[in-house]
């Protein structure tokens, strides 16, 4: 019996090498096919970068709560909202480095920092930047998200050794308007700009279940994947309605246009951690295992995503063990870290660069 999407009949070169040219008509043709053919493509593409069976997992923190002067309209976080959260100052460099230490402990490679602000002053950024120093010594990867950057903080960042920063687009363009007003979709596209320019990784997806169309969703994946590089880490998350946000009580999405997504994305950005982010902690373990099935190979563990609930750590650690996944270890400068690595990200960045993968196998190196 023939497949019945002629994706699925193409090389197997032309179904996962880099491209940076995709247009909404195609990254659309990929979210309409049979799940069964998308499913083939994305395993196809992920089995070509890397291990199928290993995902990557950070922990975020909240160093800075609430009284975002932002109105994103799903955010707990915004002033502009009442959502009942207490807003927090600062946290002191030592809290969040016992953190980072625990979240260690738990597993984590990689320990993101979430600050609610439009953009950091530059003085609060040097707080930042002794927190990244002081995680990055504890062996773990740092990411921190602060909203948007400007050219020189980027650098300040990287040259305190800091690996990624976030920075989503949350949904396309054109349903932008119906989410944000207080930022434009060109700024948040210029600080992903400063952030690539400093030579930064880029942590940067996006948000379903908000309203908008699979056409919508079609279209954000077409502006990540249209970067002049792909951003190493795609978070796709699913709206967490939070009573208070202007999104609360917005129609729940088809759990399926969820699967479909993320299997479109590591279709059209092959190389990438394609991450199954907020809203993991209502999601069925079958729902999520579909989702590593398409593709995702990235969570946040703990039981905090910021200012909601997560699949809590001893969850993952039972859905983990079910599905036969590993935690993905991190190698820096050169020393395996606790949690047996065999593999470090210099590795596996050189392995993404291959513009055509020459082997189908199931393992990456
Ligand atoms: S998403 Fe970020 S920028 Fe938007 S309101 Fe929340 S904390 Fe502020």
């Amino acid at each position: 019996m023939p497949p019945s999407s002629p994706r699925a009949t193409a090389p197997f070169e032309d179904r996962t090498r880099l491209r940076h040219d995709w247009s909404i008509d195609e990254a659309s043709a990929q979210l309409d096919q049979p799940l069964n053919d998308l499913l083939f493509a994305a395993q196809s593409a992920h089995r070509a970068y890397f291990d199928p069976n290993q995902v990557q997992v950070s922990t975020l923190l909240s160093i800075k709560t609430g009284a975002c002067p932002e109105d994103c309209g799903y955010c707990s976080q915004s002033a502009q909202h009442e959502t009942g959260l207490e807003r927090e100052r600062l946290l002191p460099v030592d809290e969040v480095l016992e953190s980072a230490r625990a979240a260690k402990q738990d597993g984590a490679t990689r320990f993101c920092m979430g600050a609610a602000w439009r953009n950091p002053t530059d003085k609060n950024l040097e707080q930042v930047v002794a927190m990244v120093r002081g995680v990055k010594a504890l062996g773990l990867e740092t990411c921190v998200t602060l909203g948007m950057l400007a050219r020189h903080q980027a650098k300040r960042l990287r040259d305190a050794g800091l690996d990624y920063y976030n920075h989503n687009l949350d949904t396309s363009p054109e349903y932008y308007g119906q989410v944000i007003s207080t930022r434009t979709y060109q700024d948040r596209l210029q600080t992903l700009e400063h952030v690539r320019e400093a030579g930064l990784k880029t942590c940067s997806g996006g948000i379903l279940g908000m309203g908008e169309s699979r056409r919508d969703r079609a279209s954000m994946l077409v502006q990540l994947a249209t970067l002049p590089a792909h951003p190493e880490s795609v978070p796709i998350n699913l709206l967490v309605q939070v009573e208070g946000t202007p999104l609360f009580g917005t129609e729940a999405l088809d759990p399926f246009e969820l699967v479909r997504t993320i299997a479109a994305a590591r279709v059209m950005m092959p190389g990438s951690y394609v991450r199954l982010s907020a809203g993991r902690a209502a999601m069925s373990d079958e729902l999520q295992a579909l989702c590593f099935a398409a593709g995702a190979n990235s969570v946040f563990c703990g039981d905090r995503l910021l200012t909601t609930d997560n699949a809590a750590a001893e969850r993952d650690q039972q859905l983990f063990a079910r599905l036969g996944l590993q935690p993905e270890a991190v190698a820096l400068e050169g020393r395996d870290q606790p949690g047996a690595c065999h593999k470090s990200v210099d590795q596996d960045v050189a392995f993404r660069d291959r513009q055509h993968p020459e082997s189908f196998s199931g393992l990456r190196a």
